[in-house]
């Protein structure tokens, strides 16, 4: 039997063990804190079926500027960061002309596209179908202009089948009572969903996976060599085939074969307030701000921002507070004296899409990674495709979108 093994214990690496060894391998899943927190723990736990278009599109660039300069924006750059940041910038502008955001469009709506297929019957194994909640999310406008703006790429959207009711400010408010005058245009989505709590789907995943034989490793992998893996603190494991599932950390791992990927950590924050004061029904998205609250178990989640800062630079968490600040023009209720403050590593390519396939340069390293705001979705997804790779299943979709080797 093969042996494989999972580098990182985020929802794509425990997804990909789930599927591997639902067709009989032997599974390893390494990570240097198999329990710890991580991006698949503290995100906004949507399931955002309609998010098939690219961050970068024509005419953003002429933005940058105004979110950059504004304190409560949802773009921020460590100036230190610049440099390392630079290759991946031009290439991100490259992916914003018309042309490339059609293509990327219509890669990512075919990765979409049998996201609950994926996700359900994994959730039924759970035991936690009714914690996702399939009601739909609400996008909410303060100017008629941004409406209008975004009708174009409505458009697009729907034209992958995907559904956009426009509603008044007034027909929004009787959806989601919670919001003030200040919305006067929004649009209902009802394909997406949101969970009660992201970090018990993950949880539960991982617990489920040991009790289906998957070993799991503490530690730190440092390199592929050969047929091995290197560990920090020497217990290097074989393999039959590796998956680098690392999150944003994957970049390194990838080098050490000599893939070049361009892969950011986007740091995203939140904050979860237990007693906020405002009830919502779904997840609402303020659209010209770019940042969303979501009803979860241990309270209200208010997160977004993307903050290019690298991996290791402390987290501001006044950007968390920010956003408990913004969330009050829209909830006029809103209280935001107590809350839990969370940063969380996007893994972010310039393309937007995330890389899923077998290395450039050998058939025994396979990426999934660089999901950036769409990982809790599309993990079940991306795992289903790793272990249709390893079993030499024909990909249900067109692979050639994601390869590493649109970065060589
Ligand atoms: C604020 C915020 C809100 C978000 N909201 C949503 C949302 O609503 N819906 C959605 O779909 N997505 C959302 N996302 C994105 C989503 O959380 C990520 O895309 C997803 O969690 C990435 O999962 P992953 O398994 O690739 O990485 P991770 O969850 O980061 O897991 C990677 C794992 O790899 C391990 N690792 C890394 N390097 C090594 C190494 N060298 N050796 C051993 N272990 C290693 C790490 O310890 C970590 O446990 C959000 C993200 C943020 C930050």
């Amino acid at each position: 039997m093969s042996h494989i093994v999972v580098v990182g214990a985020g929802i794509v690496g425990l997804s990909a063990a789930r599927a591997l060894l639902a067709d009989g391998r032997s599974v390893t899943v390494v990570d240097r804190n198999p329990a710890g927190d991580k991006a698949s723990f503290g995100n906004a736990g949507a399931l955002g079926v309609t998010e098939i278009v690219p961050a970068s599109v024509p005419g953003l660039i002429w933005k940058v500027p105004g979110w950059l300069f504004d304190p409560l924006g949802p773009l921020s750059v460590r100036p230190t960061h610049f440099p390392k940041l630079a290759p991946w910038l031009l290439r991100f502008m490259r992916s914003g002309s018309k042309s490339e955001m059609l293509r990327i469009t219509k890669a990512l709506a075919a990765l979409n596209a049998p996201i609950y297929n994926d996700y359900l019957p994994l959730l039924d194994e759970l035991k936690l179908r009714h914690e996702l909640h399939q009601v739909g999310a609400l996008w909410v406008y303060e100017t008629e202009a941004a409406f209008a703006a975004d009708a174009a790429d409505r458009d697009l959207r729907r034209s992958y089948g995907l559904v956009f009711d426009e509603l008044d400010g007034d027909e929004a408010r009787r959806l989601e009572p919670a919001l003030g005058k200040v919305v006067v245009k929004a649009v209902m989505t009802p394909q997406w969903s949101h969970f009660n709590d992201p970090k018990r789907v993950v949880d539960r995943l991982r617990e489920l996976m040991v009790n289906r034989g998957a070993k799991l490793v503490s530690g730190e992998a440092l390199a592929i060599e050969g047929k091995n893996l290197r560990m920090c603190g020497g217990q290097d494991i074989d393999f039959d085939q590796l998956v680098i599932a690392a999150g944003a950390w994957s970049a390194r791992l990838a080098k050490t074969i000599g893939d070049r990927v361009l892969l950011e950590s986007e740091r995203g924050y939140n904050i979860t307030i237990p007693n906020s004061g405002v009830t919502l029904s779904r997840e609402v998205i303020f659209a010209e701000r770019k940042f969303v609250a979501t009803p979860m178990d241990m309270g209200l989640r208010i997160g977004g921002a993307a903050e290019f800062a690298g991996l290791k630079a402390p987290a501001n968490y006044g950007r968390s507070d920010a956003l408990a600040k913004l969330a009050k023009i829209y909830l006029p209720d809103l209280i935001s004296t107590d809350g839990t403050r969370w940063m969380g590593h996007r893994p972010t390519t310039p393309d937007t899409l995330p890389v899923i396939g077998f290395s450039p340069r050998r058939n025994d390293v396979i990426h999934a990674y660089g999901h950036s705001h769409c990982g809790l979705t599309l993990g079940p997804t991306t795992g289903r495709l790793v272990a249709d790779m390893v079993a030499e299943r024909a990909p249900t979709i067109d692979l050639t979108p994601f390869s590493a080797n649109r970065f060589s």
